[in-house]
């Protein structure tokens, strides 16, 4: 069965969320060097509807450009009108995917997804698309984001509708949704689920002729509308986009739902959905990648006000001026240019690191961060460095590198972080650590600084954040940084909460 294309026909009539080709005995575990304490995306999702072109390869490289947005699972479901198939499993997408899964994976509909678990284990039984059937026919569902109120529902619909859930995501919720809600089109039953589900969740649905792409009302995960081949495309990010040959149209707004079929395009916006978007704000600092746009601004360029800010708010002198790569470079340019001091590449990283199968030894695990980080001592020695980075959770990393350039001879490390503090938990599909593991919702920044053995630490402000960002208002999450959500959570939540309780 490994790699072996599931073709599902239309309207099979099986009464709950099918499974996929489940390759039971798939790699589930990668190399846990990239396992340091960086937030954790949820997942990727990408949907086309070109009539006349197969669109599973284009769906692929989709796919392919949102690979930082979970690394876990990857699948395509795919239609050409009559049937359904999918192909899905664990792993990364180049190697879910071969060329005759490809080939299997006929029509001119497809979704894609590319999973990190923020609920429901990392299993291949949760491997998205989901599958699921209905009295409107056989869909499936690629979702980005976590349902808070997930465990309540699936009570709720199991009593009302009688499903029995054999997956423990709460994508399995959503799709039984909309299999089944009430409802006389597909915007009517898309008010149905924004009327109970309580969270963030981008969407792609389909069913074997019609594309619906659902942003929640809250706007917390980001969803984009684009043009390929005489079709459309809707993708987590614009950068996926790009790396298709599509034409950016514009970003689904908050509560907005969109469904694409033979007839064309129809959007119709939630009449109960806030004015203003929710949208996680993390996405700004790291999660997206930094050449996708969101809400309107180019992530590049708003990293880089947040490192100018950061020198506005927290100025030091120094020689030299390096971010933690990849992902702080933009905010250490942005630093360095505003404060005038010189930028350049102290640490390179193995961007290979995370993709292979070899664990390393006990002795290779203690030097973890070497394997991912290597400092350049011709450029460190004697100098004195100010370290951007995008965030700190644990601090396990910083602690690392903060060794690394003091071993290579820095004369002295001032770090500067381009977001503020992390002291609370995410609901939203990310998956950051416990309360317990934040340091900034444990200790001050002083014993912060101590903690990590810098001679100076300082992190961006909310203000200065919003800045950054170009808002004044209170659109944005910024829930981990303030502790105030756009909707009540519960403080400490369990993405295992569906799993069966061991016995
Ligand atoms: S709590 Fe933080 S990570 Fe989660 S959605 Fe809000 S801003 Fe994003």
């Amino acid at each position: 069965m490994l790699g072996e294309t599931t073709q599902l026909q239309s309207e099979s009539g099986s009464s709950k969320a099918l499974g996929l080709n489940a390759t039971l005995d798939a790699p589930t575990s990668r190399l846990d060097m990239d396992h340091d304490d960086r937030p954790r995306e949820a997942c990727g999702v990408v949907g086309i509807h070109s009539p006349g072109n197969d669109v599973a390869r284009a769906t692929f490289f989709g796919l392919f450009a949102l690979q930082h947005r979970g690394q876990e699972s990857a699948g395509i479901a795919s239609s050409d009108g009559n049937a359904i198939r999918l192909h899905a499993r664990m792993g990364l997408i180049s190697q879910v995917f071969k060329e005759e899964d490809l080939a299997d994976l006929r029509g001119h509909l497809a979704i894609g997804h590319t999973r990190y678990s923020t609920m429901g284990g990392s299993k291949q039984h949760n491997a998205q698309p989901l599958i699921t059937d209905g009295p409107r026919g056989r869909i499936a569902v690629g979702h980005n984001g976590n349902v808070i109120n997930a465990s309540d529902l699936r009570t709720e619909l199991s009593e009302q509708w009688g499903i029995t859930f054999d997956r423990t995501s709460d994508t399995e919720v959503i799709a039984e949704m909309f299999a089944r809600a009430p409802g006389r089109d597909w915007f009517e039953v898309a008010w149905y689920a924004m009327r109970r589900l309580k969270g963030a969740y981008s969407l792609v649905i389909m069913s074997k002729d019609e594309l619906i792409a659902v942003r929640d009302p809250l706007g917390i995960r980001p969803l984009c509308l684009g043009k390929l081949n005489g079709g459309y495309v809707v993708a987590s990010e614009t950068a996926a986009l790009d790396n298709i040959g599509a034409t950016f149209i514009r970003e689904l707004q908050n509560g907005e739902a969109v469904v694409i079929n033979k007839d064309g395009i129809t959007s119709k916006i939630w009449p109960a959905a806030r004015k203003t978007h929710s949208m996680c704000v993390f996405e700004q600092i790291y999660f997206a990648r930094p050449d996708s746009v969101l809400n309107g601004q180019l992530a590049y360029d708003s990293r880089r006000r947040m490192g100018a800010e950061l020198f506005r708010e927290s100025p030091v002198d120094a020689d030299l001026v390096i971010g933690i790569p990849d992902s702080s470079i933009p905010h250490a340019i942005g630093y360095a240019n505003a404060s005038g001091i010189a930028y350049g590449e102290g640490i390179i990283r193995n961007r290979y690191v995370g993709r292979t199968f070899i664990a390393p030894d006990q002795r290779m695990r203690d030097v973890g961060v070497q394997m991912k980080f290597n400092a350049m001592r011709s450029i460190i020695e004697g100098k004195r460095i100010i370290v951007v980075d995008d965030s700190i959770v644990r601090s396990t990393t910083t602690v690392r590198v903060i060794n690394m350039l003091q071993n290579a001879g820095a004369r002295e490390i001032h770090v500067r972080v381009a977001a503020p503090a992390i002291i609370s938990t995410c609901h939203f599909g990310v998956d950051m650590a416990t309360m317990a593991e934040l340091i900034a919702a444990n200790k001050s920044v002083e014993e912060i600084r101590q903690h990590i053995g810098a001679d100076s630490l300082a992190y961006l402000s909310v203000d200065g954040l919003k800045a950054a960002v170009g808002v004044q208002d209170d659109s944005y999450c910024k829930g981990c940084f303030t502790g105030r959500y756009p909707i009540p959570v519960q403080l400490e939540m369990d993405k295992l909460a569906l799993e069966p309780t061991p016995v």
